[in-house]
């Protein structure tokens, strides 16, 4: 087989760490496979070269900022090229631009558009073992480009389809996809497989276990995830084409986000276009909208609320304080402390009552609902942030979670 393997911070958080995952190379090797392998920063680097900048200026330059994180995964690259070459195995670092991954030029978020991957299958062929930096690319000049917080997991998936290896195994410190973050709820449950749609909402959702991205790329092109733990090698959870033997239950996963904030517009007057005049600038400024409310108006008024990324708040505020001026609403307020708690299950689509179970749930913990959003396999609530804890434990024992079901 050709696997793809992928190893998060915590992986290759230490020389100690670095020599446990050659540990898991070499033993796949030996089992015959053909491999490239994607790494990540040690955990905590990306935190920290971001700090560093950070110390110079508020907003350091987003072509040098890439500039600067992209060092993190070459540093763990070469590392873990030296120790397998220790063991006498033909193993090779390559940078994001060695590797051939070619993206778009939008600097800390950027999209790969293809990987010309032929030097890297050329070294595989040869019988060696390409170490691939994460995270990262060149735009058509040359510059260095990263692909977002987490980006590595897309690195690895894109890697597996563009090799058509069999399989991706992303290897991270938890031994696989539970049915919320086991960090807040100890007793949630480890899922045997996931389909790429679920697992789609929960990472859209929040659950930042793999990047959003990666699992859309996993599902477009059919390239099944093994998510397993590098610190115990116990089978993981696999990301796959929904199937009959996938678990039929309404819900299957809680998640939550909180990076998240909130502004309302109060008294815009209700008209056509109004809702292409207040959000068409936040496009514009690349800045995406998440949750949305609108009011029924009264005497001709209306109020919209909508949710944005906490990070963009600031910039969202300034545009709305223009907006509203020109568009005579009466205020804009702003609350960047609030959050988003979904529960998500493909079984929604055949089960009733999900939303009365979820709403009865949040009531009996006194946690006030501000907005309320739903697709055809999620609900998702935006709740005051200081609640978040309480309700993802609320919600993931009214529906059941931890208790094991018919596979
Ligand atoms: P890596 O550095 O390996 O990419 P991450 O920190 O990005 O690792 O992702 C692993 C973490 O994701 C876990 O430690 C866990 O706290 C968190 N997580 C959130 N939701 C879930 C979930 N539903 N199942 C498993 N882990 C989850
Ligand atoms: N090092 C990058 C980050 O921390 C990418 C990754 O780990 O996936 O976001
Ligand atoms: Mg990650």
């Amino acid at each position: 087989m050709l696997i793809v393997q992928k190893f998060g911070g915590t992986s290759v958080g230490s020389i100690e760490r670095i020599r446990r995952t050659a540990d898991i190379v070499a033993g796949e090797l030996a089992r015959g496979h053909r491999l490239a392998v994607v790494v990540s920063a040690m955990s905590g680097e990306t935190n920290r070269l971001i700090a560093l900048a950070h110390e110079l200026t508020p907003e350091p330059d987003s072509r040098e900022l890439d500039a600067l994180v992209a060092t993190g995964e070459q540093v763990t690259a070469a590392l873990l090229a030296i120790e397998l070459q220790r063991r006498g195995i033909d193993a090779r670092s390559f940078t994001g631009a060695q590797a051939g991954f070619r993206t778009d030029s939008s600097h800390v978020r950027a999209r790969i558009q293809h990987i010309a991957c032929e030097r890297l299958l050329a070294h595989l062929d040869a019988g060696g073992v390409a170490v691939v930096t994460g995270f990262q690319g060149t735009d058509e000049q040359g510059n260095i480009t990263t692909l977002g917080r987490g980006g590595s997991d897309t690195s690895a998936v894109a890697l597996a389809i563009a090799l058509k290896a069999d399989i991706c195994d992303i290897y991270t410190d938890v031994d696989g996809i539970y049915t919320t973050d086991p960090r807040i709820v100890p007793n949630a449950r480890k899922m045997a497989r996931i389909s790429y749609e679920e697992m789609l909402e929960m990472a859209s959702l929040g659950a930042k276990v793999l990047q959003t991205r990666s699992v859309e790329l996993a599902m477009r092109h059919d390239m099944p995830i093994h998510l397993r733990s590098s610190f115990e090698l116990v089978p993981g959870t696999i990301v796959t084409r929904e199937d009959e033997s996938m678990e039929r239950a309404a819900i299957s996963g809680v998640a939550y986000n909180r990076d998240e904030a909130k502004i309302t517009i109060k008294g815009i007057p209700d008209h056509p276009g109004i809702a292409a005049g207040v959000f068409g600038p936040v496009a514009d400024a690349g800045i995406n909208v998440d949750v949305i409310v609108q009011n029924i108006s009264e005497h001709g008024l209306t109020d919209i609320t909508f949710t944005v990324p906490r990070s963009d708040f600031r910039a969202t505020m300034a545009i709305m304080d223009k907006v509203c001026a020109e568009m005579g609403a009466k205020s804009v307020a702003g609350d960047d402390s609030v959050a988003k708690v979904s529960v998500v299950g493909v079984g929604m689509r055949s089960h009733s009552g999900v939303a009365r179970k979820m709403f009865d749930a949040l009531a009996s913990e006194g946690i006030n609902i501000q907005m309320i959003t739903t697709s055809e396999i999620k609900i998702t609530v935006v709740v005051d942030e200081q609640h978040v804890d309480q309700a993802v434990r609320v919600l993931h024992a009214a529906f059941e979670l931890e208790k094991p079901r018919e596979g």
